[in-house]
């Protein structure tokens, strides 16, 4: 089996791979410990053409959007990650706009302001890029993203390019098509309608207010630990501060003391830290509600 160091310098010759490159710069808890090898493609073909090396030496491969969901563990990510951040561009055809993937999806919903199309309002201030709120079917403010999908570009298992349709049934509550790992999403397409321009900009400007509000950019984080559920009668974040747990502390993860569904890395924070407090959490509303929480965070890499 090729080793890694041979891996990087197939990739090398393009001069875009680094060795042991650590993961807590590229995620927003800011921990994580390094991927054996991170690409950075400039456009669909190097990530394909990367793909496709993975595939043919049997390495497995991390696709990385904003990294704003995700909790990669302290010994990191074994294998390649191919981090889609250059893959952006946005452009308009009438009221369809089409956005790469590692577009920041907050950038889409400014380009749909400036040409008074409304449809992504919801999405301002959202953090992440355009591929990964497809795949996490991303929503916020009574809105979600398959709202708009008309269709998405994707490397299929076979590294082709192929459009995908909407198809309503494919997509529910923070659940996509695309949650399989089979696809790279590479371009949205979001079908979008004429809009009142300052009317959406005085809702984009809410939104973002009631995020800062909520202290979501106050500390590394990743919104969202547990998925809402409907049949639990209330929000994911009032059960847990109902039990008394917000500021609960293990090392520097923290359950945040104004949200009970965010939890924080207060500066030095092991992701093994994070995970064991994540799972005291579900222990705790397990055994006093009897409620079984679903996570939304993403484990990636390597855990014992
Ligand atoms: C402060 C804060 C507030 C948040 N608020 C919300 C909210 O209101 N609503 C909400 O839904 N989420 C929220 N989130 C979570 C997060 O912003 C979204 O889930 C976002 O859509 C994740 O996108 P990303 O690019 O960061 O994906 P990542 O975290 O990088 O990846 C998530 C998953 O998508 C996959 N992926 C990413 N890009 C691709 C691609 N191009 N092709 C295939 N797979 C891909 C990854 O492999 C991974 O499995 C919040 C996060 C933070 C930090």
């Amino acid at each position: 089996m090729i080793t890694v160091r041979e891996l990087a310098q197939i990739f090398k010759r393009d001069g875009f791979a680094k060795l042991a490159e650590p993961m807590a710069a590229h995620t927003s808890f800011r921990m994580g410990g390094p991927a054996d090898l991170y690409v950075l493609p400039a456009n669909a073909d190097e990530a394909a053409g990367a793909l496709r090396v993975c595939a043919r030496e049997s390495v497995p491969a991390f696709l990385l959007g904003g990294g704003t969901n995700i909790l990669v563990s302290d010994s990191g990510i074994r294998g390649v990650v191919v981090d889609m951040s250059r893959l952006t561009g946005i452009r308009a055809d009438g009221t369809l706009v089409a956005a790469q993937a590692g577009t920041p999806v907050s950038e889409v919903a400014e380009f749909a302001l400036a040409h008074g199309f409304s449809g992504l309002e919801f999405a301002f201030a959202l953090p992440g890029s355009m591929g990964g709120a497809v795949w996490m079917n991303a929503r916020c403010y009574g809105a979600e993203c398959s709202d708009v999908l008309e269709y998405v570009d994707c490397l299929g298992p076979d590294l082709q390019v192929r459009r995908y349709l909407m198809n309503r049934a494919d997509w529910s509550y923070k659940r996509s098509p695309f949650q399989d790992g089979r696809h790279v999403i590479l371009e949205a397409g979001l079908r979008l309608a004429p809009g009142e321009r300052s009317a959406m900009e005085k809702l984009m400007r809410s939104h973002r207010s009631d995020r800062e509000g909520k202290g979501h950019f106050l500390h590394p984080c990743a919104g969202s630990i547990f998925k809402n559920n409907r049949a639990f009668g209330a929000p994911t974040g009032q059960l847990i501060d109902s039990l008394g747990l917000n500021g609960t502390r293990i090392g520097g993860a923290q359950v945040a003391p104004f949200h009970g569904n965010i939890f924080i890395n207060t500066g030095n924070a092991r992701a093994a830290d994070m995970r064991a407090l994540i799972e005291l959490v579900e222990r705790e509303v397990r055994t006093r509600l009897g409620l079984e929480l679903e996570r939304e965070v993403i484990l990636v890499g390597d855990w014992d």
